[in-house]
């Protein structure tokens, strides 16, 4: 078999509270610069390094199911959500790599702002041992890493990402320059907050599923209690 037919799996985690177009537009623009086979959309159940979502894991889970619908390369996976408890990255790349097999081509998908805190992250330095590390560029955001962590950058660093993933199955630090899309979740929970509107910010059946469930509205008074 060629390196060319082992399969190219895209992991991009997060709360996704909610999913959003800066999300969306990533996931896309990463699959096609890498020719993914697919993208899996991986919301975290209790992200270890933030407060609590607002929305429920099913709640975040059916607005993800919404957002990739119109996409047939993403994925929803519900493997944090199932799994419980604390959401570690280097715990569901072990599950990715345990299923899909040692020679699939997987890429960690992570903005810049968490990757400047990926020093903070259960077991970094192993993070690479099942994936490669794609990193892309977020508004405002500087790569910020010091110490150790800059080292470990620094050493796998690699600047032609598709001779990369013909090459191996993992190992590598990939920086990717995409549209800039300066959506955040908090932007939109807030807009909601304010009786504003957020649409255009993400899908309008994200948005449709929000309003008819009520979602953020007491995003001010009960944070992380729903
Ligand atoms: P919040 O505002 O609640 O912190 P968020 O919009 O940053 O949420 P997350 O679910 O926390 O969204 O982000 C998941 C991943 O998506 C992270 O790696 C983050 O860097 C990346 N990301 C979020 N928004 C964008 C964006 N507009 N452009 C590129 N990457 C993004």
């Amino acid at each position: 078999m060629s390196a060319a037919a082992f399969r190219r799996i895209g992991v991009f985690g997060g709360t996704f509270d909610p999913v959003h177009n800066g999300h969306l537009r990533t996931a896309l623009e990463v699959g096609e610069l890498l020719a993914l086979d697919e993208l899996r959309l991986v919301p975290a159940s209790v992200p270890p390094h933030r407060d609590a979502p607002v929305a429920t894991g099913a709640e975040r889970l059916r607005m993800l199911q919404l957002a990739a619908d119109a996409n047939p390369g993403f994925v929803v996976d519900d493997l944090e959500l199932v799994r419980g408890g604390a959401s570690y990255t280097i715990e569901t790349l072990r599950a990715v790599r345990a299923e899909a097999g040692p020679q699939a081509r997987l890429c960690l998908v992570v903005g810049l702002d968490a990757f400047a805190q990926i020093h903070t992250w259960k077991d970094w330095p192993q993070l690479t041992d099942h994936a490669h590390v794609v990193v892309v560029q977020r508004p405002g955001a500087a790569l910020g890493l010091t110490g150790d962590a800059a080292d470990w950058a620094a050493q796998r660093l690699a600047t032609d990402p598709l001779s990369v993933l013909a090459a191996a199955p993992c190992g590598a630090v990939l920086r990717l320059e995409l549209t800039q899309l300066a959506i955040s979740a908090t932007q939109i929970r807030a807009l909601l907050a304010e009786h504003r509107s957020p649409r255009y910010l993400l899908p309008d059946a994200v948005l449709d599923y929000i309003r008819e469930n009520r979602i953020y509205d007491c995003v001010d008074t009960h944070p992380g209690d729903r």
